[in-house]
């Protein structure tokens, strides 16, 4: 009996200790879920992950890639032990089309086996070369590894497809990401989400001034992230009221960032009402006025929870390389209006002050307007 698998190689789960089995839990329901669509059966065996009975063997281990926490995936084969001339043939035929050089690594957990590791090697490299002239051994660079395991059965498997790694999501906690329709936002969230951290999404929008596809652009962004972390559930805050509030009455150097800290206390009250933990931006360090070191000193001293900015470091450009790889940015580039641009000032403060800040807000009646945005939010599951 012979069949196709998928071996699962976790990262950094292995290392934790006595909560390992917890994280190895959630890691094995949250493949399931990926794989749920497939038909695939998963489980946990001998300390690793097993995924078979999927139809189609790419689409599924491109599935489990995205798993965070998942190291690598290997397409595998699995076979009866009983015969070694068998596993060789296969051995032979999983190396029928590759050329260049190659080794073999036999491991042998089953120390009843009656064939030591080095002997496997020799032998399965023989036979992989008499059927295959276009390979030739190399045991320090090879191109290809046969990866050979002697458990209670025998796993054979040439490919191992670099995973996106992290922890498993649900065992990071909660957050809440100020997620825009931009680049930023939805590459911080996905660089939380990574390190098994639940994300839900908080988007404030400006309703007539921006568009209602500008709002199905930003839970498309959210949908793409909540892809890798089992889906996501986005709050719709209503913006307008607040942002014409700011435009009457604050300084007008001031209003993108006193509307910057309205958008987190909003957010920080929606999050602690739904568990989360931290706050998440996708601001970077002097990328704009309101991101100068001064301007997010301001903007953070309105609320408590702590406030993580993934990006802070990053150049626009790795930014972009970043959403491109997650599969963000075709969806942030379409040009739908934000918010933010609607209401722009001319000349923002770059070096603003808190007391000028704090002024400027004593014109609004900020709990007011502060409820009735939260009394008006949307809330969708994606
Ligand atoms: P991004 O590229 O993510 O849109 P940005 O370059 O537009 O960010 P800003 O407009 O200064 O930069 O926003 C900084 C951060 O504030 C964003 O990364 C995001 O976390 C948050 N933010 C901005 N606009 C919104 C919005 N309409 N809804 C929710 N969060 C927002
Ligand atoms: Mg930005």
């Amino acid at each position: 009996m012979e069949r196709e698998l998928i071996l699962v190689r976790y990262g950094e789960v292995f290392l934790k200790g006595l909560n390992r089995p917890y994280f190895m839990r959630a890691l094995v329901k949250n493949v399931k879920k990926a794989v749920a669509a497939d038909g695939a059966e998963v489980w946990l065996h001998d300390g690793r992950i097993m995924v078979a009975g999927f139809t189609d063997a790419e689409a599924c281990a491109a599935r489990v890639c995205k798993v965070f926490g998942v190291h690598s995936v290997c397409p595998a084969v699995e076979m009866e032990k009983d015969s070694f001339e068998a596993i060789a043939a296969r051995a032979a035929a999983l190396c029928a089309g590759l050329s260049g050089s190659f080794k073999v690594t036999a491991r042998r957990s089953d120390k009843r086996y009656p064939m030591e590791s080095p002997e496997i090697n020799a032998r399965i490299g023989g036979a992989v070369l008499s059927a295959n002239p276009a390979l030739k051994v190399d045991l320090h660079h090879p191109e290809h590894v046969l990866n050979v395991e002697i458990r209670d059965k025998a796993y054979l498997y040439v490919r191992v497809l670099p995973a996106v790694g992290g922890m498993p999501t649900g065992t990071g906690g909660r957050a809440a990401l100020l997620l825009s329709g931009g680049i930023d936002s939805p590459v911080a969230g996905w660089m939380i989400a990574k390190r098994g951290v639940q994300v839900m999404g908080v988007h404030f929008h400006s309703y007539p001034y921006t568009s209602d596809r500008a709002k199905e652009k930003v839970l498309d962004l959210a949908r793409i992230v909540g892809g890798y972390c089992g889906g996501m559930k986005v709050f719709v805050v209503p913006f307008t009221h607040i942002q014409m509030e700011i435009h009457e009455k604050c300084p007008e150097d001031y209003t993108t960032l006193i509307m910057r800290r309205y958008m987190m206390r909003i957010a920080e009250r929606i999050g602690r009402r739904n568990g989360a933990q931290a706050l998440i931006t996708g601001e970077s360090v002097g990328q704009v006025a309101s991101q100068t070191m001064e301007a997010l000193g301001v903007t953070d001293a309105v609320v408590d929870l702590p406030v993580f900015r993934p990006v802070i470091g990053f150049d626009k450009a790795e930014i972009i390389d970043l959403a491109r790889k997650i599969g963000t940015l075709e969806t942030s580039e379409l040009p739908f209006e934000d918010c933010c641009t609607v209401f722009t000032p001319k000349h923002p403060a770059t070096h603003p002050k808190m007391e000028k800040a704090v002024e400027g807000e004593n014109a609004l009646d900020s709990e007011a307007l502060i409820r009735e945005a939260i009394d008006g939010t949307e809330v969708v599951i994606v």
